[in-house]
């Protein structure tokens, strides 16, 4: 079944989600909050007849389903609940909106209880993969809403994404991106570390990371990270920011509910020196080079 589809979020991740919904047959309202966008980034999706929208009122008229993949937790509840455009006042009264930024898992469920008063669904959908993943159509997703509203989303978002896992109730989806963020930092940090100790006992750290790659060590982020720490090849890849604004949300929630995670507590600050050192868009690899700073001190 086709829809037609408003997409909010032009971004690294936003543009090849859009590519791939083109390629299933649905129509597409494309929006940007800049004209040259039409012209340079999205243009070949303007080619193939998706339609330009230069406000958010615009690009609701009509959808069947709009799809939100912008920054942070501010700028989807600005979107949809608060601005001035918001998206709640536009949106069909049977309409999907289905939330694939990572924010905070609070906001997001009042989100979804202010869209659900209005008639409209909500479904946060946070995605794991990549700008790969997401050209290969294999990003994989953590979904949280009613039972009903993410079956709907599911057949939409499985034209870019090959694993949708339900985890709960509107919410439930960013907790588990949030889960899978800790994870993921604490791998990296992990892995930064492990090379800094075979470095100063004067072993060679690729000869390290290849004897100990398909070990009980081993995981798909060291796999990735290694080698990059390994070159000095710190080009995104995974923008240091977007992992800096992830830990800061799981951060700032474990906090508030008074739950003790050191290591969380370690990356939070580890994280805000490199944005203090204007290294964000850099690779979250470049974690192994801010242990080489620590050491400096
Ligand atoms: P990006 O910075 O490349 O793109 C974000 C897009 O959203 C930009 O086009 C920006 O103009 C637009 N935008 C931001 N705020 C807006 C607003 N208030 N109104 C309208 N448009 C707005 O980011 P990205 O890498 O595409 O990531 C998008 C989301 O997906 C983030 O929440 C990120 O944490 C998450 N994510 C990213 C990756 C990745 O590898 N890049 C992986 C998984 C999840």
């Amino acid at each position: 079944m086709t829809h037609t589809i408003g997409f909010i979020g032009l971004g690294t991740m936003g543009l090849p989600m859009a590519a791939h919904l083109l390629n299933r047959g649905h129509q597409l309202k494309l929006y940007a909050r800049r004209q040259e966008v039409f012209t340079l980034q999205a243009k070949h999706l303007i080619d193939r007849g998706a339609i330009p929208c230069l406000s958010l009122t615009e690009v609701a008229s009509n959808a069947d389903v709009i799809i939100t993949n912008v920054l942070g937790t501010e700028d989807v509840r600005q979107i949809l609940i608060t601005g001035p455009e918001a998206i709640q006042c536009h949106a069909k009264k049977d309409a999907l909106i289905i939330d694939h930024s990572t924010i905070d898992p609070s906001a997001t469920k009042e989100i979804a209880s202010q869209l659900g008063s209005q008639g409209v669904a909500f479904v946060d959908a946070p995605v794991s993969g990549g700008v790969w993943a997401a050209e290969a159509g294999t990003l994989l997703s953590m979904i949280g809403g009613t039972e009903e509203a993410c079956e709907r989303a599911s057949n939409v978002i499985s034209a870019y994404t090959k694993t949708i896992t339900r985890v709960g109730e509107a919410g439930h989806g960013q907790i588990a991106k949030l889960c899978n963020q800790i994870a993921q930092v604490i791998n990296i940090q992990g892995v930064a570390e492990s090379l800094t100790f075979a470095h100063a006992l004067g072993a060679d750290p690729a000869r390290v990371f290849e004897a100990i790659e398909s070990g009980m060590g081993g995981s798909p982020m060291m796999s990735l990270m290694a080698p990059k720490m390994i070159n000095r090849d710190f080009k995104a890849g995974i923008a240091a920011r977007l992992h800096a604004k992830d830990v800061n949300i799981a951060h700032t929630a474990a906090r508030s509910l008074e739950t003790p995670l050191p290591c969380l507590n370690v990356m939070s600050k580890q994280y805000q020196r490199l944005i203090d050192e204007g290294l964000g868009e850099q690779d979250s690899s470049i974690l192994f080079k801010m242990l080489k700073r620590l050491d400096a001190e």
